[in-house]
């Protein structure tokens, strides 16, 4: 059949709204590259990807918009909390503990007042204009939720609760949480923050809250190197700061609960895999078993590691041992920038100096910073026809690793990002999108 036969048999309409992106290039990462790619686009999704010849034989006279350099899956940002751009002063400075970087995150949060949903939008350009195309953000206060959707980015918001022993929960906490989801204006993902900073009771309730809701749930795990003494036996420096805080949760007041910190959240079924867990330093081998089991994803935040002076996952363990994982940023108040790209290539040092070998580091990584920030959203994830049309053009070139290529050379080169079908990007004509 002709291309103009073709045309004829369709509708009119299939035909008006049809846009072809083509580049020497198209990493769909769920699928293998495709040289000299196209993909088809109509009203947001895939209908059509795979050699540039065939595509365009297929669709002719179609709008074609050429690249240079390489069309990739859109990254996903597994952690941020996209409010705290404003706070980069902190994320700037280099802290010689998590507690020392907690108590300075404190300093500017309650000490300066910010613009939380001007913040957050911030932030949500930021990450677009280095080709995330979703996020998994954290909103500690309400005027940030609206940032992806107004940026128009994808991904899901979840409300962050922190601070509640049980009596103050059952007293009013759970009550104003819930009219704080009530009242949110896009749908959200619940985030309790961590092991040691709700009781834990108030824990296990929110869990439930979440099922009860039908939300996602996102939690902070083995950030910091003293979680693990916290929730064992409810000493240590964490367990010092909390009390410092004025926070009078069972773990303290009872000795510990013997259980490390994933364990203890599996007792009180936080885990699963409608859960993910942001972090993951301090993990060892039970605790990824136990997470392996739970299908609970891991987002790895390296470079905030880094910042809040404590070392890097063991991503080589966790490659090895098969455990999902994904890659955030975490925020600027922890990181130098909102360039996922720059994370997956400080992992993959990490995995390197820890004597990862096979060869398909690369392509694993880029699958982390993709198709597993996806699943940690429960979303699909990758560029396939019928799926959403979400993708970044990096001005790379090809050659003959491309995976290897995309993290080297990708971070401060991503030249154009479409979501849902909208270039929401684009270098050439900054000034003509909505960031
Ligand atoms: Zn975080």
């Amino acid at each position: 059949m002709t291309g103009r036969a073709a045309r004829i048999a369709r509708p009119a309409r299939w035909e008006a709204d049809v846009v072809i992106h083509s580049a020497p290039l198209v990493l769909p990462v769920s699928a293998p590259p495709v040289h000299d790619g196209a993909l088809v686009v109509r009203r947001g999704r895939i209908v059509a990807l795979g050699p540039r010849a065939g595509i365009l034989a297929s669709w002719p006279e179609r709008e074609e918009t050429r690249w240079d350099g390489v069309i990739v899956a859109g990254l996903v940002n597994a952690h941020t909390h996209l409010q705290y751009t404003h706070m980069a002063e902190v994320g700037q400075r280099t802290h010689a503990s998590f507690e020392e970087w907690s108590t300075a995150f404190d300093e500017v949060y309650f000490g300066t007042p910010i613009d939380w949903a001007a913040s957050a939008l911030d932030g949500a350009r930021q990450a677009l204009r280095s080709g995330t195309t979703s996020a998994a953000d954290v909103v500690t206060d309400l005027p940030a939720a609206g940032a992806l959707r107004a940026a128009g980015l994808g991904g899901l918001p979840y409300l962050e609760t922190l601070g509640d022993n049980d009596a103050s929960w059952a007293g009013s906490g759970r009550e104003r949480f819930a009219a704080m989801l009530d009242a949110a204006e896009v749908p959200m993902g619940i985030s309790p923050h961590a092991p040691y900073t709700l009781d834990t009771g108030t824990l296990r309730d929110v869990t439930a809250l979440a099922r009860s809701r039908g939300a996602r749930l996102h939690i902070h795990l083995a950030e910091g190197e003293h979680e693990r003494e916290y929730t064992v036996s409810g000493t240590g420096p964490l367990a010092l700061m909390v009390r410092e805080l004025g926070f009078d949760f069972a773990v303290l007041r009872e000795g510990g609960t013997g259980l490390g910190p994933t364990a203890f959240l599996d007792e009180l079924g936080v885990l699963g895999p409608r859960c993910h867990v942001a972090h993951g330093v301090h993990l060892d081998a039970d605790d990824r078993a136990l997470l392996r089991a739970r299908g609970t994803v891991v987002a790895l935040c390296p470079r905030s590691n880094r910042t809040v002076g404590t070392r890097g996952p063991d991503v080589a363990a966790l490659l090895t041992e098969g455990n999902p994982i994904a890659v955030g940023t975490d925020s600027l108040s922890s990181s130098p920038s909102l360039d996922l790209l720059e994370d997956v290539a400080a992992l993959r040092d990490l995995a390197v100096r820890q004597g990862y070998r096979a060869a398909d580091l690369d392509r694993r990584l880029v699958e982390a910073a993709t198709l597993g920030g996806a699943r940690a959203l429960g979303v699909a994830g990758g560029l396939a026809p019928g799926g959403p049309a979400d993708f970044a053009v990096f001005d790379v070139s090809p050659g003959a690793r491309p995976y290897r290529t995309l993290i080297e050379e990708g971070p401060g080169r991503c030249v154009a990002t479409v979501v849902a079908g909208e270039m929401m990007w684009d270098q050439r004509t900054a000034a003509a999108v909505r960031c």
